[in-house]
This record gives C-alpha cells, structure tokens and sequence, in this order.
C-alpha cells in the first residue's frame, strides 16, 4: 500500500515536473516569437538600423542574462534571441550606454560600428574641424547622438577657435560687424558654444531656423532625457542627470537669460563662401560675417515649407510628437510619405478627431506595405479622408483654404481646422556641407596633418 502511494507520488512529481518545464519551454518559445515579431516589424517600419552609436554585442561572450535589456531607458531598443541579447529597434537607441555599463561579462561596447564609415559623416579632425579650415563641426552632425557629447563638442570647438585665433593675433574685438565665431544651431552643441565664447569674450552670434533647444524641444511631451552629468560654461557642473524634456529646455532657457547670450531665432543658414578674413555666410536674414564658422545643425535636417499665406501660425507643426495629446480637433496633415500616413492613422486613433490628409498627386506610391493597407483600411471604415491631388493655398486660424483637381482646373475647398501638419519631407543637411565643400566620409581618404594647414588671410 506504502509503496503504492510512494510509487503515485513520484509519477505526480514527475508529472508536475515534465509539465513545469513545459510552461517554461512555451513561454520561451512566446518570448522568442514576440521578439522575433518585434525584429521583423522593426525591419518593416525602418527602424531596426541605429542611427549613431549604438550596442555593439558580442554574441560568443553574451550570456543572455538581460541585464541590458532592462537598463535601456528607451523602449524595444534590445530583445533577447534564443539566449543571445540583439538590437531590434536600433533607430529608438540613443546611445546612453547604460546596457554596457551592466553587463556582467563585458559583451557589449558603445560606438558607430559599420555606421563610422557612413558616405555622410564628414570627415573632422581630433580639433573638429572640418575639411575647410575655419569650418567646425560640433554635435550630432559629427555622428555621435547624445546631449553630453554635444555640449562638450559645442565647448571643444570653441576651444580650439579661440586657440587658434589667438596663435593667428587675429583676437581683437570690435571690428565693424565681424564676428569671431558664428554659430549654427541652437541645441545642445550650439548652446554650450555660446557659453563658451561668452566666457572667452569672443564676439558671436547664434542663429536657429527653428527654436532654441534643438531636437531636444522636439521630444514628445514629458520624455524622460538622460543627460549625464554636464559641464555648461560659466554655469558649471548641471548636478541633475535627468530631466524631464521640458525642465531642460527651462534650464536652457534660464541660461540664455542669465548669460545674455547673443542668438536669433528663425534664421537659417544658407551656406558660406570664403572671405579675406574669414567667411560669409548666407542666411534667411541675410549675409553674416565671421572668422570662424561652428555647425551645430544636428543631423534631423530642414522639413519641408509649403510656402503658403498663414504658415508662420503657431497651428501649423512640422512633426507629430505625441497623438494622445490631440482629441476633439480638426486637423489636416499634408503628405503622402510614410511619416505622414503614420501621423494621420494615428492622430485618426483618438478620441473625437476629424483628420484629413491632403496629397498633391493622384495616389499614394512607394508607402510601406503595412502604411499603404492602414490607410486603405482607415477610409474604407471612414475615420478619415484623402484629398488626392490638393494643395495647400492659405491657412487661417479656424480653417484651410486648399485647391483640389487638375491643373488649371481646381476647385477651392475650406475646411475648418485647428491644426495642420506639414509632413512633405525635408532636406537633410548633408548636400549643405557638400555645397559648401567639406568633404563626407568617402568622398577623400585624405586625413590629418595637411587639414590643419591653414589659409585664412587673417584681417
Ligand atoms: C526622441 C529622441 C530622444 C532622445 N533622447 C535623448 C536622451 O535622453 N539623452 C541624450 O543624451 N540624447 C537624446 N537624444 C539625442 C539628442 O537629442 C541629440 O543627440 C542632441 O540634441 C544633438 O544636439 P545638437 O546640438 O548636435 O543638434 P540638435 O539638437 O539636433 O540641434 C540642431 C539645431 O540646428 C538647427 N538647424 C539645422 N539646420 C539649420 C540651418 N540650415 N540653419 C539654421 N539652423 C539649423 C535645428 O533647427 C536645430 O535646432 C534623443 C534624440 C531623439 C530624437
């Protein structure tokens, strides 16, 4: 009898056992498969390619412990394959670098790998200066994504600006409108240069085609940044290592107030052509003369303008940051591309929205597959329409004037509106450096000593 309950127990046990480990073996097996969705949907959607420095994993020395993956304050960047940690979203790392700092067995290093050798990193020296003498690169344009890196790239150039302006005797202030310094852009890298050449008393301007505070004010709303630690100049060391994306721009803000800094918004750069004491750069605003120019445009580019009456309203945004935050409006957003579908189906997901999408050709092309039946599905179910072949002609507070029909043969539309997108594509700013000769990566092997030549005539 004893031994029969004994006997029964056991096969319990066993039976128990086998049926743990086979919970266990599927739940693996659905993990594996949610990554290995996520991987494919990443390699659909674009964003499975880093877009700067990134987790370089070590696949014979990992041992899938996921410590990485936990650590990643961004969301999908790691996922872990039959026990091996790989990058599926690599477009959403930003490079904080917090996966290597917990790895246990050091499989994991922090750098642009394949991307160094991208054709549109141009070419800098160890000082950042570009292949034109004179010409300085500092921040996410250089390649490497991140607010800490930016701001001591703003600060490094600007260090060696007033460096070499000093070996050249060329520091003497107050000559007619000729800057020392002008700088390009005014996030992160731009910011701290300003400081800098505050706290060098060089005479510069900072301009932005935008606002200040670069892609940083572009975040979604309340977006946790992580900067690291901070050394601004003349403020010193920022304590806080993380913010909230609206408190930095605050800070930022507050440090511009402080220190004055000389900046104007809405100017965009246009290029610059050698002058006998420097440059002359072309802008929005007209031309600007300075000995040393430091680009800090970042690499998101210049988004499209239409060019319309009404555009310069506060309704009228460039990029969607968070569709949650938009319920019960009225908004049209113009383009046909991926991005502008995205926003539409997504901003058409929420409460009490009325989206149209205006596009000037007769049908949607080149969409990604997955865009191209969302949209499809979003006006068969009716939840909003397409205007193919309208422009925009006019914006105005409540409403958009748009032409719709052929050529020559178009009928004005008005549609009440609260709020319109322009996602018609951009420029990026690399054919802008091109112009302006500085060489990409690939274009000239040529690196080093003969760059630092210089042949500015100094005034
Ligand atoms: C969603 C997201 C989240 C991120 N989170 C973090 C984070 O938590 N921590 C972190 O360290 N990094 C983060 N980053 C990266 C970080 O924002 C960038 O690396 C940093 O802003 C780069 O600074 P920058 O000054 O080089 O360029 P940007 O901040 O891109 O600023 C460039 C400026 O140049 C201006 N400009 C461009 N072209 C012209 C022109 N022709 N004329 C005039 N002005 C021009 C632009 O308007 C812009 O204001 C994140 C990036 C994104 C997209």
């Amino acid at each position: 009898m004893n031994l029969i309950i004994v006997v029964g127990c056991f096969g319990l046990l066993i039976t128990i056992l086998l049926l743990l480990e086979q919970w266990q073996q599927r739940i693996a097996e659905r993990d594996r498969e949610r990554v290995l969705t996520d991987i494919h949907e990443a390699e659909e959607r674009g964003t499975d390619k880093p877009l700067a420095q990134h987790p370089q994993i070590d696949e014979q020395a990992c041992i899938g412990c996921g410590n990485c993956i936990e650590a990643c304050p961004e969301d999908g960047v790691l996922g872990l394959v039959d026990g091996i940690a790989k990058v599926i979203h690599g477009s959403r790392c930003i490079g904080h670098g917090r996966c290597a700092v917990v790895c246990p067995v050091n499989a994991i290093q922090i750098g642009l790998g394949e991307l160094a050798k991208s054709p549109h990193l141009p070419i800098l020296t160890g000082e950042l200066e570009t292949t034109i003498p004179g010409i300085y690169i500092a921040g996410e344009l250089g390649g490497f994504a991140l607010i800490r890196v930016a701001v001591e790239q703003g600060v490094q150039a600007v260090e060696e600006i007033a460096r070499d302006l000093a070996l050249a005797g060329a520091l003497k202030k107050g000559q007619g409108d000729l800057l020392d310094v002008f700088i390009v852009g005014a996030g992160p890298a731009g910011l701290a240069a300003s400081l800098k050449c505050k706290e060098r008393n060089l005479k510069y301007v900072m301009v932005d085609q935008d606002d200040i505070g670069g892609t940083v004010r572009k975040y979604p709303r309340r977006k946790l940044t992580l900067t690291g630690p901070l050394d601004m100049p003349l403020y010193g060391r920022v304590k806080r290592e993380e913010f909230l994306k609206e408190e930095l721009i605050e800070f930022w803000e507050k440090l511009i107030r402080t220190y004055q800094l000389n900046f104007r918004t809405g100017v965009r750069f246009l290029g610059t052509e050698r002058s006998s004491n420097g440059f002359i750069a072309q802008t929005s605003a007209g031309p600007i003369r300075a000995r040393r120019l430091v680009l800090a445009l970042g690499r998101r580019g210049t988004p499209r303008k239409l060019g319309v009456p009404g555009e310069d309203l506060e309704k009228v945004l460039y990029q969607l940051l968070d569709a949650a935050s938009f319920t019960d409006t009225r908004l049209l957003v113009v383009g046909g591309g991926d991005s502008a579908i995205e926003a539409a189906t997504a901003l058409a997901s929420h409460k009490g929205n009325t989206v149209t999408v205006s596009y000037r050709r007769a049908n949607f092309f080149r969409l990604k597959q997955r865009n191209e039946e969302r949209i499809q599905r979003f006006q068969v179910e009716n939840r909003l329409r397409v205007l193919f072949n309208s422009q925009v002609r006019s914006i105005d507070g409540d409403s958009v004037t748009l032409a719709q029909g052929e050529e020559g043969r178009e009928e004005e539309l008005l549609i009440q509106n609260d709020y319109v997108f322009i996602l018609a594509g951009g420029e990026l700013p690399y054919p802008l450096l091109r112009a302006m000769g500085v060489r990409l990566n690939g274009e000239d092997a040529t690196l080093g000593a003969s760059l630092k030549a210089k042949d500015l005539v100094e005034a």
